[in-house]
């Protein structure tokens, strides 16, 4: 089957489907494809409580809010934070279905582009059906970019290590000991989960200080991304100082805190935090432990090795660009591509935005809280082209 559409939207993730309710909003015909809510269904812990608060909704219009969604189940939003994940997910499905979008539920395999046409962009799905679009927006979100320290795996076997994104049921490790790599947010909510499910001893290994128990401000990144909206080009046009003192007070907010309901993870007399060390390296013994020496001298032995390493993008790990003729076109920044006014890419009518724009418009891109200012800024940009054309 062959369908042509004027934008194709890959991800169903949170900026894959607001997309799509503000394309609807705007009339624009489009077609979205990619596994709802996959990520976050997958590759995290059933357990997660969020970082995002209830205010934090996908959709650009403000009518399906995820505190509407509280509100419709008798749930206090006072009382919803930290949300749990699978509340979360009982908004996005709700949001989904009010909002009448339908993702076609598989993978694109590989997308070309042709210059001279109208339909410029081909997309081949697995099923082997081909969408050919006017324009494309790329919402794959982290899946793709996940960070392992090669040094540390040389002489592990695949089993004995894994990514948190890989790593989301615990119940492997009951009565075992397992070392998780890194010290921010997912480092620690894993240790308290693995815990939960009966681990004897945890050990977190990170090279920086432990990051403070305490709340986190982002009542300023709303504002920001309101700026945004109202004026597309006002990040990219501020100066190398001020993104930097913003990409750091957003840093300072996400990384040097931790939410206070893990502090427990402190009190915890199974939970033994190595702070402003690193791994030196890391065997494997006859019995199939693993043993692991640090620069402070100290020495652990495990039966799993857990990496809270985040995530690190590069573009050329998309399969489906790799298998497709766009990889040779895109120019590129440090693995990121390089993005223009409105998140568009270096090949007019390809659009990135989530983790991929981060490089470009901010830190504050790879999380939901961006998900309405994306949509609305790119839905307004490709719908001009298309009155245009
Ligand atoms: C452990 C963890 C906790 C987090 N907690 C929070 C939080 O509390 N609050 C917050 O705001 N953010 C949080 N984030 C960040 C959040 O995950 C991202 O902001 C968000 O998921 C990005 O959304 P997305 O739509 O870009 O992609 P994702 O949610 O990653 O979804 C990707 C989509 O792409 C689809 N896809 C992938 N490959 C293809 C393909 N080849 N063809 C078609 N479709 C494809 C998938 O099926 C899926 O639908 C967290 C991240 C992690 C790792």
């Amino acid at each position: 089957m062959s369908i042509k559409t004027d934008l194709l939207i890959v991800g169903a993730g949170p900026f894959g489907l607001s997309m799509s309710a503000y394309a609807k909003h705007l009339n624009i015909d489009y077609i979205i494809v990619g596994r709802p809510m996959e990520f976050w269904k997958n590759n995290m812990p059933a357990g997660m409580r969020l970082r995002s608060g209830p205010d934090r909704h996908l959709d650009p219009l403000s009518e399906h809010t995820l505190i509407k969604f509280l509100q419709l189940k008798n749930i206090n939003s006072h009382n919803a934070s930290p949300l749990p994940i699978k509340l979360y997910l009982g908004y996005t499905e709700w949001f989904r279905k009010g909002k009448k979008i339908d993702p076609i539920n598989e993978y694109i395999a590989r997308l070309d582009y042709q210059s001279d046409c109208e339909y410029r962009f081909i997309a081949h799905l697995e099923s082997g059906d081909v969408i050919e679009a006017r324009f494309v927006i790329l919402a794959i979100g982290f899946g793709y970019f996940k960070n392992i320290p090669e040094n540390l795996i040389a002489n592990l076997p695949d089993e004995k290590y894994s990514h948190t994104a890989d790593f989301t049921e615990f119940s492997g490790l009951k009565s075992k000991n397992c070392i998780i790599v890194g010290g921010r947010q997912s480092a620690f909510e894993s240790a308290l989960l693995i815990k939960e499910a009966g681990a004897k001893k945890i050990y977190i290994v990170h090279r920086h200080k432990t990051p403070k128990f305490t709340q986190s401000d982002w009542s300023w990144v709303t504002p920001l991304l309101g700026r945004m909206i109202e004026q597309p080009d006002y990040y990219l046009k501020l100066s190398e100082q001020d993104k930097d003192d913003i990409n750091k007070r957003f840093w300072q907010e996400g990384r040097l805190k931790l939410e206070s309901w893990l502090k427990s993870v402190e009190k915890n007399k199974d939970i033994d935090i190595y702070e402003e060390t690193n791994i030196t390296w890391v065997d494997i013994t006859r019995e199939g432990q693993i043993k692991a020496a640090l620069g402070d001298g100290a020495e652990l032995t495990a039966d799993h090795l857990i990496f809270a390493t985040g995530y690190k993008v590069n573009i050329a790990n998309l399969p489906f660009l790799n298998t497709g003729n766009i990889l040779d076109r895109l120019q590129t920044n440090n693995g990121f591509p390089k993005l223009r006014f409105n998140f568009e890419s270096s090949i007019e009518g390809l659009y990135f935005t989530s983790l991929t724009a981060t490089s470009d418009f901010g830190a504050f891109f790879g999380f939901t809280v961006s998900c309405n200012a994306s949509s609305v800024i790119i839905g307004n940009a490709i719908a001009q082209a298309i009155s245009k054309s």
